[in-house]
């Protein structure tokens, strides 16, 4: 192993599956604040809707943000980026904790590899990521997120091990 490798992004936790109602309730306020969010996705072509949530370090402040396309198709936001731009236009840099929502029926809808890299930028350390699955029919019931419904908890390192960052002073 060469000291060249030592500062890589390793992750300090692996991947595990959890239930919702497992959570810390601050976790819980994130994954419903997402849920909420991607009722305003703009997904008139694929109508795949997403939502995120991402936790400022300083003030606990949540900032939210949906996918925004285009009919252009190259200036499409997804949820993650939408959040944390607009996050850091109102001065918040750094992040305690994220979660994205989406719905695939067999499988958890995990950030595409640039917001993984723009994530990245924003955090420091392995910031833990939650990802759960949105359920349309469940849009304005009290309950969202359901205490069995599965979690998975993962980190911006899991999700994107050894990554390129700036090595900014
Ligand atoms: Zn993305």
């Amino acid at each position: 192993m060469s000291h060249l490798t030592e500062n890589f992004a390793r992750p300090e936790k692996p991947e595990e599956v959890v239930t919702y109602g497992s959570l810390d309730p601050s976790v819980q306020e994130l994954l419903r604040a997402a849920f909420d969010v991607r009722q305003r996705a703009y997904v008139p072509y694929s109508g795949f809707k997403v939502g995120a949530a991402f936790r400022a370090k300083a003030t606990g402040q949540i900032f939210t943000g949906c996918n925004v396309e285009n009919a252009a198709f190259t200036p499409c936001s997804c949820a993650e980026r939408t959040a944390l731009t607009k996050a850091v236009s109102e001065g918040a840099t750094e992040f305690s904790v994220g979660a994205v929502l989406a719905y695939e029926p067999d499988a958890f809808t995990t950030p595409c590899g640039v917001c993984r890299q723009f994530i990245r930028e924003f955090a420091t350390d392995d910031i833990p990521i939650y990802i759960a699955q949105a359920i349309d029919a469940r849009i304005g019931s009290e309950e969202p997120l359901r205490s069995e419904d599965p979690v998975l908890c993962t980190s911006i390192f899991n999700l994107l091990p050894s990554s390129f960052r700036t090595y900014r002073k």
